[in-house]
């Protein structure tokens, strides 16, 4: 009797109610020699429940399931060696821009937007990007990943501030802190006017907000007069620490892979959001990122899950680089994915261009009980 089998409890699974045509997919997915094999990764994976024992155990529970490929920031060394001798690509992921816990300590990595009033501590709101003095400690970070003997490590909040998984976001333009208003003065050569008319606010703004009118005068200024020079710059900044994080792996390991969390949005959705608000030009990453991951939540962003095989498409041929989309499992009451719709979004997923898929994440998908379907379609490849 194979222990982890029946911690999986495969053999005794209720028959699945997917629809037959995506069986039929997922096999010829699967089955076709010539096809490279996709990447088939869980994010957040920890070594426990069906999934621990010793290292053994989990290697078989990963090939049982038809993983592999993990993304985990805590594993023993002993783990991910046997992972790695067992084929199973081990990656990591590092929180560049997103930490806002870190404004207490370091209230210049605070940002602030165009009205001129520090950034609000909400979901999505990070850290200033163009404080290039926080750099180093990510970047060390990084390189000790590599250290550790991960395969590669994947940038996460690779970007200015924004809360986007949500269907229509709420979007603020960050950072005109006097750090980034002086670098930006430097970097691009254009001087603010020794005399500025003085900043209205906008109708949605809080007026009873603490606020520096100079900046926001200057961020009126700039938006008015400089919108494509700033675009350009905060996007040169995003770039400039992807190329930093690039060179910092290659010295550690040749071999290991440089991928990107990137936010799902077309250049011109949202009025160029992607590129006015995040700063996240996937026409600039390109240089430096070895795969890009674009994070499809379908449920979260209120679309259908064709929306995800577009999407990888899209980013394909923005980027001309690997994409293996991250898709979410069901996330509990608040985000239902139902089993058929879940199967259905791992397939889309797995549409070409895409060379693999990533699921967000592993403890939910236990505990929603989705292993089973994850199984049964990325198993049917195992020889
Ligand atoms: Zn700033």
């Amino acid at each position: 009797m194979n222990i982890i089998q029946d911690k999986l409890n495969f053999r005794t699974m209720k028959p699945l109610s997917l629809h037959p045509l995506l069986i039929v997919l997922g096999i010829t997915l699967f089955t076709n020699p010539l096809v490279a094999q996709p990447t088939r990764a869980l994010w957040g994976f920890e070594a426990t429940g069906a999934f621990g024992g010793t290292p053994q155990e989990t290697v078989a529970a990963l090939h049982e399931l038809g993983a592999n490929a993990v993304f985990s920031n805590k594993l023993s060394p002993e783990l991910l060696r046997a992972l790695q001798a067992a084929n199973i690509k081990v990656y990591t992921t590092v929180n560049v821009f997103g930490d806002h816990t870190l404004w207490k300590r370091y209230p210049h990595l605070r940002p602030m937007t165009s009205e001129g009033e520090l950034l609000a501590p909400e979901q999505g709101h990070g850290l200033c990007p163009t404080q290039r003095w926080y750099w180093p400690r990510v970047l060390r970070a990084l390189g000790q990943r590599l250290d550790a003997g991960y395969d590669g490590v994947w940038l996460d909040f690779i970007r200015f501030s924004g809360f986007w998984e949500e269907a229509r976001p709420k979007l603020e333009r960050t950072c005109f802190c006097d750090s980034t208003l002086a670098d930006f003065s430097r970097t691009t050569g254009i001087a603010f006017p020794a005399e500025l008319p003085p900043a209205s606010l906008n109708a949605s703004a809080d007026s009873t907000h603490a606020r520096d009118w100079d900046n926001a005068a200057k961020a009126a200024w700039i938006l008015a007069n400089h919108r494509s020079a700033w675009r350009s710059y905060t996007s040169n900044v995003i770039a400039d620490f992807v190329r930093q994080a690039k060179e910092t792996l290659v010295k550690k390991n040749a071999n290991a892979t440089l991928g990107l969390f990137v936010v799902p949005w077309q250049r011109d959705e949202f009025n160029a959001a992607i590129l006015e608000v995040l700063s996240q030009d996937y026409r600039k990453l390109r240089e430096h990122a070895d795969v890009f991951s674009p994070m499809l939540y379908h449920e979260l962003c209120s679309r259908e899950v064709e929306w995800i095989a577009r999407f990888v498409e899209y980013t394909a041929r923005e980027t001309s680089k690997p994409v293996w989309p991250i898709i979410q499992s069901d996330l509990g009451k608040e985000h239902r994915v139902s089993d058929d719709t879940f199967a259905a979004a791992v397939l889309s997923a797995l549409d070409p261009p895409s060379q693999g898929v990533i699921i967000f994440n592993h403890k939910a998908l236990l505990e929603a009980k989705q292993t089973r379907i994850l199984g049964s379609l990325w198993s049917a490849k195992r020889n």
